[in-house]
């Protein structure tokens, strides 16, 4: 058992929803407890989808276990082929259904509907969301896609993109588009509006484009296999990785690598003078970790800030996660429990935050801004205007996307000239979030600061600010005020020092600086 208020991921069978909804001409049905209807609310509420998901769920109440629910889902099954109509059926349980193993593959087998009826294994208490996307997409497209010849002109298959995909929607027309420009057509986008027709002509493209490795990485490497269809391995987040991966596409399909990149605006906005304040803002990124992988590169190498720690709650991909930690020289975080993150936020203290729904409540609480950059997401990142991480445009939505949250460098010069100032005074934080004010104010209150700097002391000796070295702290603006502090107190243990001087402030501030 596992104390969990918030969780990043739901169950593997929201993932296969996910798979059956972004598709037309499947329908899902889920051996599935009275109530399971709710996660028709992420696609309806949150996706704003205008249709109910292509899901029946045989909804068994407590009075149902004592007879035969194996027979409701039978009749769920026939009920749902004779009003649908699909051309393929998925069939699975959710978490409390597994636990009475009614088998929902061996009872579809023994029905012999006529079109293929997929069962899915998805093993609620080991597994999440994502590999239940990744887990559906692959035994659809195992169970429907055949080899066949290739078409005449060059194309690939848009692999990944799911219902309640971050800017799924609007990533598939920037790759279309990346792919357009070098004469390469699109053959199939799967599972996003596919159907099963369409799966069992995926093998008629020269390649995959694989957008999401979370959601597709299973299918593509059986469809190398099998198919013998290569797929792509860079994802086009960020202007860097987007020419990386316009080069990769021109290698593995022989043409040449055209780039149209009028439209991109992203490397001059952040060359320009106004970007200059960037340089150097400590971020912290956390979230998928296709998503982190890609903006940790556009955070260092296309913003200038400097990445001060990254993970991701997928475990699936721990290890390219480390990996990418260590190139960063920092340390990966790999962990679903947003109570560890909170704490290496605060750790870490950084000016700004690069993560999911979740980090953006840590973020306020502790009053550090965020931009969010992955799933799990809330209704406001499925915007009705056009928005993708992909491609040129997707480097301009980035770009504005991590400058928003982030105080104005007049606002930040105003905040650490005028702190006394009625308006200006640093407690009132940045203008635009009206969280951090009060974070900020209960920190500044010098009883509350003395008792965190004693917290925070490791047993051996105790931490104290004297109150010059205090006010001298608090001329540090209230972004980097916490890394100041934090380094400060690790110099002063580190030689010994118990009593925090404005000398001990300086000499701190000096050797950080070496
Ligand atoms: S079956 Fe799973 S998703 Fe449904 S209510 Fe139980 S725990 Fe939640």
């Amino acid at each position: 058992m596992k104390l969990t208020v918030w969780t990043y991921e739901g169950p593997p069978h929201v993932g296969a929803m996910r798979v059956a909804t972004a598709m037309k001409g499947l329908h899902y049905v889920l051996h599935a407890p009275q109530g399971d209807t709710y996660a028709d609310l992420l696609f309806t509420m949150i996706e704003r989808r205008n249709h109910r998901p292509p899901v029946s769920y045989t909804t068994f109440q407590a009075r149902d276990l004592g007879e035969d629910t194996a027979n409701l889902f039978k009749t769920a099954l026939h009920d749902a082929f004779d009003r649908f109509k699909p051309q393929a059926m998925i069939v699975g349980s959710s978490c409390t259904a597994e636990l009475i193993q009614d088998d929902p593959e061996g009872m579809a087998a023994t029905m012999d509907l006529g079109i293929p009826v997929i069962p899915l294994e998805l093993p609620s208490y080991q597994r999440k969301e994502n590999f239940g996307s990744d887990e559906t997409f692959y035994q659809i497209v195992k169970a429907i896609a055949r080899p066949m010849e290739r078409t005449a002109h060059v194309s690939a298959n848009l692999i990944g993109p799911v219902g309640l995909g971050f800017r799924h929607r609007d990533d598939i027309t920037e790759v279309t588009a990346l792919l357009e420009e070098m004469g390469i057509a699109v053959n199939v986008v799967a599972p996003m509006g596919a159907t099963p027709a369409d799966i069992a002509r995926m093998g008629a493209a020269h390649f995959n484009v694989l957008m999401y490795p979370e959601h597709a990485e299973t299918a593509a490497r059986w469809m190398e296999k099998n198919l013998g269809q290569p797929f792509t391995k860079t994802v086009p987040i960020g202007v860097g990785a987007t020419r990386d991966f316009i080069a990769e596409v021109a290698r593995i399909a022989g043409v040449e690598p055209k780039a149209d990149d009028a439209r991109l605006r992203m490397p001059w906005y952040s060359q320009s003078v106004d970007s200059t304040y960037l340089t150097g803002k400590r971020v912290f990124l956390f979230g998928d970790a296709t998503h982190v992988k890609a903006m940790a590169r556009v955070a260092r190498d296309e913003m200038g800030f400097e990445v001060v720690g990254l993970g991701c709650y997928n475990r699936e991909f721990a290890r390219d996660i480390r990996k990418l930690a260590s190139e960063f020289g920092v340390e990966a975080l790999i962990s679903d429990d947003y109570l560890e993150v909170e704490k290496a936020i605060e750790d870490l203290a950084p000016e700004m935050i690069l993560g999911t729904q979740m980090e953006r409540h840590i973020g306020k609480r502790l009053g550090i801004p965020c931009a969010v950059i992955s799933a799990p997401v809330h209704v406001q990142d499925f915007p009705a205007r056009y928005s993708p991480q992909m491609g040129w445009e997707g480097a301009n939505v980035i770009f504005d996307t991590l400058v928003h949250p982030l105080v104005m460098g007049l606002e930040e010069h105003l905040l650490h000239m005028f702190r006394e100032d009625f308006e200006f005074h640093d407690e009132a934080g940045a203008s635009h979030h009206g969280g951090a004010a009060k974070a900020r104010a209960v920190e500044a209150e010098p009883e509350t600061d003395q008792e965190a700097a004693a917290g925070a002391a490791p047993a051996e000796g105790e931490i104290v600010w004297l109150s010059a070295a205090e006010k001298e702290l608090k001329k540090i603006p209230f972004f980097v005020r916490g890394k100041a502090k934090r380094n400060t107190e690790k110099f002063a243990l580190e030689k010994g020092v118990h009593e925090i001087s404005v000398e001990t402030l300086y000499e701190a501030k000096a050797h950080y600086a070496r």
